[in-house]
């Protein structure tokens, strides 16, 4: 925990600011341990502030370091009394986070506020071997979860049902919670990339997108696989190879000094050599949240960089038919990324 305030710390002097104002729940959990609804940390060059209401307060108490702050229910107004006798000004505060109604009940107290983005969540995308070590145990999780999954009938049974039985199987394999609700989509629903698994039956001849993850102590996997029920029709087969080689392409692209506009643009010019319109970015940045930086994407300037986790998860999509979507989680190294989820992307055939 001192190592990473003291890494906020270091960037207090570029913003401009004596002092940060962190009100992100997954932030403030980074910063100080702490999971709670209602909690902000307030960092200055030899300070580290804790506050949080009557519901979190022993637990702050009882956290390392830090000097915690009883404080109201309605944080931001309270920090618009509180806030000049607590941090030095100017005060940093998280742009991207606070809402114009919190600013602005912050903003009552006087005090110089300044916008800042992605301090934290900067320092959050590269992991420490720890956090790794967390982060590829979930990821064993969702893996057994589609090794199981691999072994299932699936056709005759609703996406609905399908989509329960993948949250009960991760619960059972040792998730804490799911890491999103479980995707499951089928025939022409498999062609709309965050389907919501509904009544349909899933019937034979189908893509069947199943997209899961598993929350362990704080950390999220993510990873998806597609799979076919029965021989699929040629649109199909041909969608599955050009997201299969798309992926491994991309896969191969993710080093160090790469940015996220790079690594995108060589799944999505395959998969638009293809004929195929690309629906989404790459992928993303996980940890503490399941979106998290950096982003694979074609508007992305973050540069990749040892210890980054992201996602990559192109998906080639067939209107009204069927669709494929091909997840790996990975490590950014030196060399080749680490996959965080091995099961094999050859098409299997369920019945
Ligand atoms: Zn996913
Ligand atoms: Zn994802």
């Amino acid at each position: 925990v001192t190592e990473r305030v003291a890494r906020v710390r270091g960037e207090l002097e570029r913003l401009g600011i004596a002092s940060l104002l962190v009100t992100d729940a997954a932030n403030v959990r980074y910063l100080t341990g702490l999971s709670s609804s209602n909690a902000a940390v307030i960092v200055g060059a030899d300070k580290l502030l804790l506050l949080t209401d009557g519901r979190y307060i022993e637990a702050a108490r009882a956290v390392d370091g830090v000097e915690a702050v009883l404080a109201e229910r309605d944080l931001p107004a309270w920090l618009g009394q509180g806030l000049p006798r607590l941090a030095e000004a100017p005060v940093g505060f998280e742009a991207d986070v606070l809402t114009v109604a919190a600013h602005e009940s912050v903003a009552a107290s006087g005090i110089a506020l300044v916008p800042t983005k992605r301090v934290v969540k900067g320092i959050r995308a590269v992991k420490e071997p720890a956090e790794l070590e967390t982060m590829r145990r979930a990821s064993r999780i969702t893996h057994d979860v589609v090794t199981r999954i691999a072994q299932e009938r699936l056709t005759g049974r609703t996406e609905a049902e399908v989509a329960w039985w993948v949250e009960r199987a991760l619960r059972d394999a040792g998730a804490q919670a799911v890491a999103f609700d479980v995707i499951v989509a089928s025939g022409p629903n498999a062609a709309v990339p965050h389907h919501r698994p509904g009544p349909r039956p899933i019937g034979p001849g189908e893509t069947v997108i199943v997209d899961l993850g598993a929350r362990l102590d704080g950390y999220s996997s993510d990873c998806t696989r597609t799979f076919a029920t029965g021989p699929l029709p040629e649109a199909l087969r041909e969608a599955y190879a050009t997201c299969r080689a798309a992926q491994e392409s991309a896969l191969a692209a993710v080093r160090p000094g790469a940015s996220g506009r790079d690594v995108d643009a060589v799944a999505r010019a395959e998969v638009a050599e293809a004929g195929h319109t690309v629906l989404h970015g790459l992928g993303h940045g996980v940890g503490l949240e399941i979106h998290e930086l950096p982003v694979l994407s074609d508007v992305s300037d973050d540069v990749l960089a040892v210890g980054n986790v992201v996602t990559v998860e192109p998906g080639v999509y067939v209107p009204g038919l069927g669709g494929v979507r091909i997840e790996d989680e990975v490590v950014v190294t030196d060399g080749p990324a680490e996959i965080l989820t091995p099961f094999p992307k050859d098409l299997v055939e369920l019945t």
